[in-house]
């Protein structure tokens, strides 16, 4: 019998925060090695606790939930979708513009896969969130990478996004809170997308998941709210707001005219159908999690959680030469950049893989987030803020004499 081999759409495919040095890590904790895992966005995992919210919900729950749901969503959890998302100034969608999913992750590929033909292209940000470019190439699309800006507060550069459009192009994703850089694009910044967008005839996909988790006195902008004559599909969900990452729960909704999207909706109908429906349990928080906007905003404000944390990040890092950063005003990771031609670094996995050994940190390099030079990393501000403050210090007394030569 011949070798099994992996098909060739999975070339491309590359989930580096799980990746070998996540396995790596895995094996030196099977060893008695207590390593700080500062890779992936799960709150519970760093003590955050399901609301109390939440837990009323499901113990009010009925029978409701035990067979397959409606391939769309649970009725009353779209309802609820849809009232949310009017009320951030998306106009005019009902729960029939709402599909729920087994987290973003799965309705990432809902919303790609009935609009790509092989070869259509799509504009993702870099960095971003590697979901996006991997889904792309998995429907038969080619992800076509626009810059985010560092020395603009990492806002999208709208240069860069027209000089990439084509004939091929078919819509532009924007992440906005970003993850990996943790920051919030202001409403100029998505009007002049809107702008890019309409001129090209293209969809726009905002991953919202953020939205909820904004600090500094900011405000959240949908791209959605900003237009109603562009087609855009806008995720969200409740893994990061409500720390809700194991119900994978999160939805799109589809907004702008109709007439236009109708035959792509069709092919969404067409594979929510098929796989029968979302996980129910999952659903049936939605609404009470979307009537309780205070767990989010008790870990943002000052005091919060969160904040506090991203505080004491910051405190620590700002002492700590050869590396710089953009402080983010949301979620909670931070994208520094490392002075590349003082430690010598051309390889980043490297990087990462010499602070894991020596100091017991995990992180990802940016290479994970479609970023391409050797010269960021992401942190996860999650664990308690005293904790990331000897991390920090650890990480400057590594940086302290390091070469990567
Ligand atoms: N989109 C972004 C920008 C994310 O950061 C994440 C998770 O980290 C997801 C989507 C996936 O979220 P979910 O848990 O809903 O699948």
């Amino acid at each position: 019998m011949n070798k099994i081999l992996r098909a060739k759409r999975m070339e491309h495919v590359h989930s580096d925060i799980r990746g070998p040095l996540f396995i790596e890590a895995m094996n030196m904790q099977a060893k008695g090695i207590d390593v700080l895992k500062l890779n992936t966005g799960n709150p519970a995992t760093f003590g955050f606790k399901q609301p109390k919210s939440i837990e009323d919900a499901l113990e009010h729950h009925t029978a409701d939930g035990v067979g397959y749901c409606d391939f769309r969503g649970m009725p009353q959890s779209r309802e609820a979708i849809s009232s949310y998302h009017r009320s951030k100034g998306i106009k005019g969608v009902t729960a029939d513009d709402v599909f729920i999913g087994n987290g973003v992750s799965e309705v990432v590929s809902f919303a790609l896969m009935p609009l790509l033909n092989d070869g259509d292209e799509v504009l993702v940000p870099t960095p971003s969130y590697s979901i996006w470019g991997n889904s792309v190439y998995l429907a038969g699309g080619k992800p076509v990478f626009y810059v985010c800006d560092e020395k603009a507060n990492w806002y999208p550069d709208i240069d860069d996004i027209r000089s990439k459009i084509t004939s091929r192009t078919k819509a532009i994703v924007v992440i906005n809170p970003n993850n990996p850089t943790g920051m919030l694009y202001p409403r100029e910044i998505l009007e002049q997308i809107v702008e890019v967008a309409r001129e090209a005839g293209i969809m726009v996909f905002a991953d919202e998941i953020y939205d909820r988790l904004v600090m500094d006195g900011l405000e959240h902008t949908s791209i959605a709210s900003l237009a109603d004559d562009v087609p855009m599909v806008t995720l969200n969900g409740l893994s990061k707001s409500h720390c809700l990452c194991g119900y994978r729960c999160g939805w799109m909704i589809i907004s702008g005219p109709r007439a236009l999207t109708e035959d792509y909706k069709q092919g969404i109908v067409q594979l929510t159908s098929l796989r029968l429906c979302a996980n129910t349990l999952g659903q049936i928080v939605i609404p009470a999690a979307l009537d309780d906007m205070e767990t989010p905003m008790s870990m943002v404000r000052p005091g919060g959680r969160i904040y506090e944390q991203r505080e004491a990040t910051i405190r620590e890092l700002e002492k700590i030469d050869g590396l710089s950063f953009v402080k983010n005003n949301s979620a909670f990771y931070i994208f520094p950049k490392m002075d590349v031609d003082k430690f010598h670094i051309t390889d980043d996995k490297q990087f990462a893989s010499d602070l894991l050994h020596e100091t017991n940190i995990l992180l990802v390099p940016g290479s994970g987030f479609d970023w391409h030079r050797p010269d960021h990393f992401r942190l996860v501000m999650l664990p308690q803020a005293e904790v990331l403050s000897d991390a920090m210090k650890r990480m400057g007394e590594f940086l302290d004499g390091y070469d990567q030569r």
